[in-house]
């Protein structure tokens, strides 16, 4: 084995689990590094406090008086705790987060110093920003970008640094950042769905959208990791045979959780506890070595912020435990990838979930008013729900035979699709009323407070319906949740807004009754919407079929789905509801189709380096030792020597072959890269890459990984797939 192989893997062998201390209850730790409600509570004035709460609940601005008073008992908590320095915390739309650090220290003459901290930089900060992505935001108005202090989401101290969740906005207003179009987002489906909900209830103010993330993830020996450069520059491999065993026996999937891989978790889980991150359950999920993290679920806003902190943490802490935390969609082929699941639902003041059954017709009413409209809602913008999930790296999931297909679709269980069925027949207009007490007592009436136990589990569905909740399940690993959140929740807003403006005219012009009304609408939106429903395997061929006789989209790369992003109707969309105006909406299209070019440029620049710059070295390498070994033979045998020789010189030829593909390969390659490289057309360019470059992807793998069985095991310089995914 190569040597570099070799020590990684004795290094990996000899590790010990890190050691984790817990002195403390999870309970008292929770939160202990964060400026949430009680420190504030504790360390405000009244005043402060309720400038801060008024501007969490009701979007109210915090004057200049009460944001130094804020300041002010934020930076003493934050001394007391051994803070040095703060900085804005904002998500530009790398995806990542950024931050840059300012000491609280100031000199103020005569060779004296002190530590400061006033409203000033608590509120509003002016980054260096000119190198995060803008989609050209900056240049057309040649301004430039500020952060702004996010109240709705608490201050917290990370490895002693105070950081302040922001956003990240150019000065004339548009958004450089995914936190401002979601705040946005979650403005504008509060509004449209009190205005629902006070159908219901007169005394709901204010309703929350929720989410719960759930993160799945590998996690690789770093030693091991050192010898893939895929793996450094990508964060995927981009060659390796399958190992013999993958994950056909089922046997990691809710096994026992390797001790390393434990030791790492529950360090994880205290650092996310000391930052209020909610997290509550771990398992190994299907993969070898791959695991998934969920926490309770938060307000949608700050669950996004905890889920980007969570993947900036994870990556902190696998250090610690020399692990490489892999976020990527697709690390490994031919066993399973790692998604995000968005489970999502609306509650409101009044502690309702909108999406939970209750005990009563009118509660049940109530909520078939939000399941419907959501249906709905993802029925008319599906192919815009597609297209906030795409991304290179999702790509090898959605589309690629693998968890959730390209095609959204809707997966509501046996129960409620009857009742769907049922609420499909009610007359037309006024109702008779037995027909209201057959609705009351055998439609609305059925159906049961708790369908958690009821909805049975439709793995294949990208948009599951699971008792209480929807479940979003195209999401990927790496994403920040933000993008799909910002659409899940402006699709409904909007489907709320159209829903209310139908009921009230039926109510104002045909004099119906309000659970008339209701009826009336939602019976034509189960018409309008049910092709989007869909029960079955949604792997199969045979959905694809029927998905497109149904006219649903099946989007499966990331250029051709990022198109829906700038349809006139998702731009309607968004100008409507307040949540991006279209430059916005350009610019961020624009990002997106730019990285993934970047994403597949990489990808293709390294895998052409490692093949001809590893494998094709070493496939040489053997070679060489296979031909020694012929002219031996022939040495002694002379002109019998074929006799003795005809395996090796079998191999010698085959070898020659895939080093042939694979040079070939490499720079048919090249010239697809160089030739999409000089077009300036970003879609075209895209579009080059996905179609021209990136197929030729697989074709060198193929002959890689073939060399890869052949050569001897002791030449073969990349770690393999066994021992990334076996060695403990
Ligand atoms: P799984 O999909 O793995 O079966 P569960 O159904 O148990 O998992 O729930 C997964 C996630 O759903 C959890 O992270 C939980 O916080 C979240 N969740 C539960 N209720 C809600 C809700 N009302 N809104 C948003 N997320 C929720
Ligand atoms: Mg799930």
């Amino acid at each position: 084995m190569s040597t570099l192989r070799f020590h990684a893997l004795k290094e990996t062998l000899n590790r010990k689990p890190v050691k984790i201390e817990e002195t403390e209850k999870r309970s008292s730790l929770f939160g202990a590094n964060v400026f949430n409600e009680t420190t504030m509570r504790q360390s405000l004035t009244k005043d402060a406090y309720k400038g801060v709460m008024d501007a969490i609940e009701k979007g109210t601005k915090i004057n200049r008086n009460i944001a130094d008073q804020i300041s002010s008992a934020m930076k003493d908590w934050a001394l007391s705790k051994g803070v040095t320095h703060y900085t804005h915390w904002f998500q530009p739309l790398t995806g990542a987060t950024a931050e840059k650090h300012d000491a609280f220290f100031e000199t103020i003459g005569n060779g004296l110093a002190i530590e400061k901290f006033g409203g000033d930089q608590l509120v509003q900060q002016e980054p260096d920003a000119s190198s995060f992505p803008s989609g050209g935001i900056r240049n057309t108005f040649e301004a430039r970008g500020y952060t702004a202090w996010d109240p709705t989401s608490p201050a917290f101290i990370y490895e002693t640094t105070l950081c302040i969740p922001t956003v990240f906005v150019a000065y004339t207003g548009e958004a450089l950042d995914y936190k401002t179009p979601l705040l946005r987002a979650l403005q504008a489906v509060d509004k449209a769905a009190v205005g629902v909900a006070k159908y219901f209830d007169k005394n709901v103010k204010k309703v929350n959208a929720s989410l719960g993330w759930e993160q799945e993830y590998f996690l690789i020996d770093s030693a091991l990791v050192a010898s893939r450069p895929d793996i450094i520059l990508t964060g995927r491999t981009l060659l390796g045979h399958s190992s013999a065993k993958g994950q056909q026996l089922d046997d990691h999937y809710f096994g026992t959780i390797p001790s390393r891989a434990m030791a790492f978790m529950r360090d994880l889980e205290i650092e996310c506890m000391l930052l209020g991150i909610p997290v509550k359950t771990r398992h190994n999920e299907v993969a070898p070595n791959q695991f998934e993290l969920a926490p309770i679920y938060e307000e949608a806003n700050l669950a996004v912020d905890h889920n980007s902190l969570l993947m900036d943490v994870m990556g902190k802490i696998a250090v610690r435990h020399n692990f490489k935390v892999l976020l990527h969609e697709k690390p490994f082929a031919g066993i399973n990838g790692s998604g995000k699941h968005n489970n999502w639902s609306l509650s409101t003041d009044t502690g309702i979930n909108l999406l939970s059954p209750g005990k009563t017709p009118m509660s049940n009413l109530q909520f078939l008013t939000f399941f419907i409209n959501t249906i709905k809602a993802v029925y008319e913008y599906e192919e815009l729900l597609r297209a906030s999930v795409a991304s290179a790296g999702n790509d090898h999931r959605l589309g690629a035979n693998e968890a959730p297909p390209a095609v959204i679709s809707v997966f509501i269980g046996e129960q409620l699709t009857k009742v769907l069925k049922e609420l499909e027949g009610v007359t037309k207009g006024k109702l008779s009323p037995e027909e209201k007490t057959d609705l009351k007592l055998n439609v609305v009436g059925k159906i049961p407070e708790i369908l958690l136990d009821n909805t049975d589990r439709n793995r294949t569905s990208p948009f599951a319906f699971t008792g209480n909740k929807f479940e979003f399940r195209a999401v990927g690993s790496t994403a920040n949740c933000a993008n799909p959140m910002t659409v899940l929740n402006s699709i409904v807003a909007k489907q709320l807004i159209d829903f209310k403006k139908e009921v009230d005219a039926l109510i104002d012009k045909k004099d119906l009754k309000k659970d008339e009304a209701i009826f009336n609408v939602l019976r034509e939106y189960i018409k309008s919407s049910k092709k989007i429903l869909f029960e079955g395997n949604g792997y199969g061929d045979e959905w694809q079929a029927e998905a497109k006789k149904r006219g649903l989209s099946n989007n499966k790369t990331t250029p051709v789905a990022l198109k829906a992003k700038i349809s006139k109707k998702a731009i309607a969309l968004f100008e409507e509801l307040g949540v991006m105006k279209k430059v916005e909406i350009d610019a961020r299209y624009e990002i997106e189709v730019e990285e993934y070019i970047m994403r597949v440029q990489i990808e293709g620049r390294a895998l052409g380096d490692i093949a001809r710059n590893h494998v094709v070295p070493t496939a040489v390498k053997y070679q060489n030792v296979l031909i020694e070994n012929v002219t031996g033979l022939k040495d002694i045998y002379g002109k019998d020597f074929k006799k003795y020789a005809k395996e090796q010189l079998g191999l010698i030829e085959e070898i020659s072959e895939h080093i042939e593909a694979i040079n070939s390969g490499v720079t048919k390659m090249t010239n697809e890269r160089k030739k999409a490289n000089v077009v300036d057309d970003i879609e075209k360019k895209a579009s080059l890459y996905c179609n021209k470059v990136k197929p030729f992807f697989d074709e060198i793998r193929y002959h890689c990984d073939k060399l890869e069985l052949l050569i001897d095991d002791e030449l073969w310089p990349l770690t393999k797939y066994r021992e990334m995914l076996f060695t403990r």
